[in-house]
């Protein structure tokens, strides 16, 4: 995992500075932030209306947009797991999340074995800091492996106090003079905030602007509770209820815009010199599919999340990418834009060459995956085409053309059976070559208060 040839890591700086703009020297700050349950097409530079992400949008002029990045599960352990080392959750383990078993509640932690992104930046000099918002992202589950500082309880926090938590690891790492010293030698950065998960708070002053209605007839609105609460109060997930979810998801959004916005104008994360990757674990269901939350399939409400690149120093500004592109693609884009060797063995690559206009490799089909006790599922997606497979009893198959059926609504699989079959075939050999992940004994929460809220969130059957 960590030997790697002196030839092949020359030639990897060297490309990694051709490709960059001119001869910018690798970023020194280094920012990497993801938003838990944030749908790509409910952030305003993907095009959604009304304009929920306004400061988003203006870093989102100055870089380069994927409009068409996918993650590889929906939700947030093995999505997570993928981001953090550029593989499969087959290949990094993390496929079940919080499994109940009769007499207790565990997760399978991200192996020690594995080469993280922290442990790539770490290793190149970087002073690594993590703030995540999650449980599932607990330093006992292996997630805070090459951090040098890491909230390590990583509870739901909203963003007021995400970003209070990060000028606290700040404080933890650089001292009292942290405000003016930070910047000075090379640092690594993941925040992941919460918000948009439920529950839905209504935000002001958003929601007034994007449902007027709510004020006096908050009761029709499944706002403030749990999703346990919210499937409990609302039984029968359709589009009139989608509709009133939706205003606020859009607030809660915007909440986290303007907070982010706080914090990175308070931090100078929106300098020039600063290397800025924005993305998301996965989406969110209203409904579109009969159902609420995420986990529950592989379509694009909750696979297809937003990806922005900003270093406006080192490359290139107001760039749109239409080619689709998974999450396991972060992590050996971060090395090159660093100049930085890469572990072996990562299943993604580099988006340098995309970003730049070079690219001119064929363009390769991403994949995603689910995992009982969620539905067993897989899904590939190539050119217009995304396919998804049951796995085990149902094997049940549906194709969809994207092109014309964004919303994946109209299967065609029985009017195309060639291309079902090639897809399929395309799929089986992707997954038999996928390398087992290292094993890793599952870690019990014992923890009856996290228990309790990770069942609130619908995360517990
Ligand atoms: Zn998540």
């Amino acid at each position: 995992m960590k030997r790697f040839s002196k030839v092949t890591a020359v030639l990897w700086v060297v490309l990694g500075l051709v490709a960059a703009k001119g001869a910018a020297a690798p970023p020194s700050i280094v920012v990497l932030v993801s938003v838990d349950t944030l749908r790509a097409d409910f952030v305003s530079f993907d095009g959604h209306r009304p304009r929920t992400t306004p400061f988003m949008d203006t870093l989102a002029r100055q870089g380069i947009v994927f409009r068409t990045a996918y993650s590889t599960s929906s939700w947030t352990p093995p999505a997570m797991g993928s981001l953090l080392t550029g593989l499969y959750p087959t290949s990094h383990g993390v496929t079940t999340g919080n499994v109940q078993h009769v007499d207790r509640v565990e997760q399978p932690p991200l192996p020690r074995a594995l080469t993280t992104l922290a442990e790539m930046f770490h290793r190149a000099g970087y002073t690594t800091i993590g703030v995540p918002a999650n449980r599932h992202l607990m330093a006992r589950l292996g997630f805070a492996q090459g951090f040098d500082f890491y909230y390590r309880e990583a509870a739901f926090l909203p963003a007021v106090r995400v970003n209070d938590q990060v000028r606290k690891q700040l404080l933890l790492a650089f001292g009292p003079e942290w405000r003016k010293t930070w910047k000075r030698g090379k640092v690594f950065l993941w925040i992941h905030y919460f918000d948009p998960h439920d529950p839905y708070f209504a935000r002001h002053p958003w929601i007034d602007r994007y449902a007027p209605e709510y004020e006096e007839h908050p009761q029709d609105f499944p706002a403030n509770m749990v999703m346990k609460e919210i499937k409990r109060r609302f039984p029968h997930p359709d589009a009139a209820l989608g509709a009133r979810i939706r205003p606020l998801y859009e607030s809660e959004i915007s909440y986290w815009d303007a907070h982010f916005r706080r914090l990175a104008l308070q931090l100078g994360l929106n300098a020039p010199n600063v290397l800025l990757i924005f993305t998301a674990d996965h989406g969110e269901e209203m409904a579109e599919h009969g159902a609420l939350g995420h986990s529950q399939s592989l379509h694009e409400e909750l696979v297809r999340v937003p990806l922005l690149v900003r270093w406006p120093e080192g490359l290139p500004q107001g760039v749109t990418v239409m080619r689709p592109v998974s999450i396991v693609d972060i992590m050996p884009t971060m090395a090159q834009l660093a100049g930085i060797v890469p572990p072996r063995g990562l299943q993604g690559r580099s988006l340098v060459p995309l970003m730049m206009g070079k690219d001119r490799s064929p363009a390769r089909p991403v994949y995603m995956e689910l995992f009982p006790p969620k539905p067993h599922l897989l899904a590939i997606r190539s050119g217009p085409w995304k396919l998804i497979r049951g796995l085990g009893s149902s094997g049940r198959v549906a194709l969809y053309d994207l092109r014309t059926d964004p919303g994946e609504h109209h299967d065609v699989a029985s009017t195309h059976r060639k291309l079902v079959f090639r897809l399929q075939n395309t799929m089986a050999d992707w997954y038999r070559g996928l390398p087992p992940a290292p094993t890793a004994k599952p870690v019990p929460l014992r923890n009856k208060k996290i228990e309790e809220e990770l069942r609130s969130l619908g995360y517990l059957q």
